[in-house]
């Protein structure tokens, strides 16, 4: 039974049609099934149902009997079929454990190595770093999971060198069997705490990147939770801890020395010396105009860096991989410049370390902030506290107006709040952005890095970053 008929969905039943299984596919939606049967993916034989209820889905999935419930990201580890089918004693497991069951076998019966990752934040980015890494060495390797292509389907067709798997705390929760040659957990914030039920449980889901790695344990020297996870972890015998640090690494560590990024992990033991892999100079391309290479830039290319030495990947090649590497839309993305002011998209900001990310990269006094959206249960007094000094000014939107305003209130009291409704045609940015060019000055960055979800007034983080945009070209157009 697949539950949640979404890309990676899809994806499962299209390639257990190949196994000869009995399938069914759920959804809460029945615009899903339609979408399903209209996609070509899901095999003529699989019974679809939909139910929106959580307690009926979970029924009507556990009453067919399934071997196994393919589950996606979508259902909540809290929700009723989590639960009733651990009391029912059914295996669930997430589409990236089905990838790894029903991956091709190379001519000598192996598997294509999978190098793992993930963290609170700048997955997608480094694991984008880390198939560029690759790709530079001369293998085919897709990046795949949670950056948004199905890995079922990478896995079972082959042809594939080596895997570079973005893993979500969702995925994981329901990973089992999965022996990475290398993987990594970049950070740890608060987040997605009503998904997990805690952040004990979103802990644990993370740190289960680690299980069973067979060469390298990539953590993050400045993030300790990270470590603490590595030497929790069950790994197989051999494999290390690697830590990464934006100081001078010690040995067994990957990090800076001046302008050099080197590794000092994946060397011959004799020398005791330093592999350089990049300069600064080689992430220029990743900096805001005009500011220097963010840290958190640094450590994501630390990491990816630290996964592809694991794999063998040599010096040269891990520097014109991350060369070669174009960032994504909408992460700290440059979108205008009007009267002076910076117009800094950064919409995949939807949590309060990634906020913290941008926020800290830019001046002291020169931010106006727009921020606001679904909090997803999470507090913003550390966020507020920490970088109140950014702020000239900040713009609120979205529903959990609450815990932004008072944190604002508690600890930048000084910094003026405007707080902007979407109004009857629904157009919350626009506004948004209105206010935001009143209160900025020129030399000044307004930065949309809402710390919060999207999916109140927006259909996803890309939607909003797209609003964004067009709101501050239009400002320029009106100039
Ligand atoms: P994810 O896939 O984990 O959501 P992305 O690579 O898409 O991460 O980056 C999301 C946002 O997180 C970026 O817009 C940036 O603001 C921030 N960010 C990226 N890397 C880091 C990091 N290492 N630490 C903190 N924040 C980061």
């Amino acid at each position: 039974a697949v539950v949640g008929l979404g890309a990676s969905g899809r994806a499962a039943l299209e390639v257990l049609g190949t196994t000869g299984a009995t399938l069914w596919g759920h959804d809460a939606a029945e615009s899903a099934l339609d979408a399903a049967r209209e996609s070509g993916e899901v095999p003529a034989a699989t019974t679809l149902s939909a139910a929106a209820d959580p307690a009926e889905l979970a029924e009507r999935v556990l009453a067919a009997r399934p071997d196994v419930v393919v589950v996606s990201p979508g259902i909540p580890a809290v929700s009723p079929l989590h639960v009733r089918a651990a009391a029912a004693g059914v295996p669930v497991w997430s589409e990236v454990e089905l990838a790894w069951r029903l991956q091709a076998r190379r001519p000598d019966g192996s598997r294509a190595p999978w190098l793992t990752l993930t963290g609170t934040n700048g997955k997608t980015t480094t694991v984008s770093m880390l198939a560029s890494i690759i790709t530079a060495a001369g293998e085919n390797a897709p990046a795949v999971g949670n950056v948004g292509t199905p890995i079922v389907r990478v896995a079972a067709a082959g042809g594939a060198d080596v895997l570079a798997v973005e893993l979500s705390s969702f995925q994981l929760h329901s990973t089992h069997t999965v022996s990475p040659q290398a993987s990594a957990c970049l950070n740890l914030a608060p987040d997605h705490i009503d998904w997990h039920g805690s952040y004990e449980a979103y802990r644990a889901d993370k740190a289960r990147v680690y299980e069973r790695t067979q060469v390298a344990c990539v953590y993050n020297e400045a993030d300790p939770v990270t470590r603490a996870m590595v030497e929790e972890a069950e790994v197989v015998e051999g494999a290390r801890a690697v830590g990464t640090t934006l100081r001078t690494p010690a040995v067994g560590q990957l990090g800076l020395v001046e302008e050099f990024l080197v590794d000092r992990a994946f060397i011959a033991e004799r020398h005791n010396a330093a592999a350089e892999l990049a300069t600064r100079a080689d992430l220029a391309h990743l900096a805001p105009a005009g500011a220097d290479v963010p840290d958190h830039v640094l450590a994501n290319a630390l990491a990816a860096a630290a996964l592809a030495r694991a794999h063998g990947v040599a010096p040269e090649h891990v520097r014109q991989g991350l060369r070669d590497y174009a960032p994504g839309a909408h992460r700290i993305e440059l979108v205008a410049t009007v009267d002076g002011v910076a117009y800094v998209d950064d919409s995949k900001a939807t949590n309060a370390h990634a906020a913290a990310a941008s926020l800290g990269a830019l001046p002291a006094g020169t931010v106006v902030w727009i921020a606001g959206g679904l909090a997803k249960g999470a507090t913003f007094d550390d966020l507020v506290a920490a970088h109140r000094d950014r702020l000239r000014a900040a713009v609120l939107i979205g529903v959990d107006r609450e815990p932004l305003r008072g944190a604002l209130a508690r600890h930048a009291a000084d910094v003026p709040v405007i707080e902007v409704d979407a109004g009857e045609d629904g157009d919350v940015m626009t506004r948004a952005v209105a206010e935001a060019a009143r209160l900025a000055r020129p030399g000044d960055t307004v930065l949309m890095a809402p710390a919060c979800a999207s999916m109140d007034q927006f259909r996803d983080y890309a939607e909003r970053g797209d609003a964004f945009a067009r709101a501050a070209r239009e400002l320029r157009g009106s100039r």
